[in-house]
């Protein structure tokens, strides 16, 4: 069987969890969108049983969680694409997001004896979804006046919360915590806001990439807890050469060996979500140690230099990230985020989940 796999640590997501609760007190809506950011969606919901919601990006991911009897409030991040899915958010007990006009036009044609609860999308500052502080009272009461919406929240989203200094976050808080409404629920902080912007913790916090054990903050700014990553990505050894001095490794020769040297090839490539392209020097770990990465990545495979480790034989265990060997490294790297990584693997890696 071809050695490559991501095994995931369903610990290390209660861990992470537990992480979020300490730094927060808030509850907790655990983003699962994009199938759990490639670790699995209904595996990541049923690992969490400890988060209050889940949050997701279709209707789509929304179903797979009831079938799988997720029983927590499902919020629908994006709400509704067209009209024909409210009667199953209804159906379902999904809580959409309501962020444009269209949407409301839709819900007014609504006639249910269901119920669901809703979120207001309040465009602080992101300029992406939502409706402008301004308009959120006339949109309140649009919806109040519907008789199947229950509870109403208040969700913005923080456009810069990984950059500290940044005055964007602290306007974005205040433009929140203006509106009125005091009975309301209200919703800011992503996982950057979780870490960094205590003043957008209430009421709830929504957190995607720490969740999985990964800072959003990049490897410059320290995280202030201990997250322990949940996907590692691994393969085996496939093969080991000894090279000879000017020798090319790979596709398009790039790689031009100065001395004689063994290289090896992992079984592992862009097929998998590996990245292809690097815009500096990138290593994996095998048996634990770091081996520089040359020559192309291929579809199936990669090479590496194992000059620091002559004993290094076919078999051995290699790490591409997780484990050792942190992901926001490997997309720095790509000059990518580590997000695009995780939910970038393809369908034939197989994972292996550990409870
Ligand atoms: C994806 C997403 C999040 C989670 O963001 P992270 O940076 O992964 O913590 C939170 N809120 C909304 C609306 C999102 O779309």
């Amino acid at each position: 069987m071809r050695p490559a796999y991501a095994s995931l640590d369903a610990r290390a997501l209660r861990h992470n969890l537990a992480q979020v609760r300490e730094l927060t007190g808030a509850r907790v809506m655990a983003i699962v969108k994009a199938n759990g950011y490639g670790h699995g969606l209904v595996w990541v919901a049923k690992a969490l049983t400890g988060a209050d919601a889940f949050g997701v990006a279709s209707l789509e991911e929304g179903l797979e969680l009831r079938a799988a009897g997720i029983q927590q409030e499902i919020c629908l991040l994006e709400g509704f694409f067209e009209a024909a899915e409210i009667p199953i958010i209804l159906r379902e007990r999904l809580t959409p997001v309501i962020h444009d006009h269209h949407q409301l036009e839709a819900l007014r044609h609504v006639r249910s004896d269901r119920r669901c609860d809703a979120w207001i999308k309040v465009d602080t500052g992101m300029h992406r979804l939502g409706f402008d502080p301004a308009e959120v009272p006339a949109v309140a009461a649009d919806l109040a006046a519907l008789r199947f919406v229950d509870r109403l929240g208040l969700l913005s989203h923080l456009a810069c919360a990984e950059d500290f200094a940044s005055p964007v976050t602290i306007l974005q808080i205040e433009a929140l915590g203006r509106l009125p409404f005091p009975g309301l629920r209200r919703s800011l902080a992503n996982s950057a806001g979780v870490m960094g912007w205590p003043a957008a913790h209430a009421d709830w916090v929504r957190p995607g990439l720490m969740l999985y054990g990964v800072s959003p903050l990049g490897r410059t700014v320290p995280a202030p807890t201990v997250l322990k990553p949940v996907m590692t990505l691994r393969s085996r050894l496939i093969s080991v050469r000894r090279r000879k001095e000017g020798d090319a490794i790979g596709y398009g020769g790039d790689y031009r060996c100065r001395e004689n040297m063994p290289v090896g090839v992992v079984g592992v490539g862009y097929g998998d979500g590996y990245p292809r392209e690097f815009r500096s020097a990138v290593s994996v770990l095998v048996q634990g140690r770091r081996a520089p990465v040359i020559g192309r990545v291929s579809m199936d495979m990669l090479t590496v230099d194992l000059r620091d480790m002559p004993q290094a034989q076919v078999g051995d265990e290699v790490i591409l990230w997780g484990e050792g060997l942190p992901v926001e490294e490997v997309a720095e790297a790509a000059g990518t985020i580590p997000y695009r990584l995780l939910c970038g693997l393809t369908q034939r890696l197989p994972r292996r989940e550990c409870p």
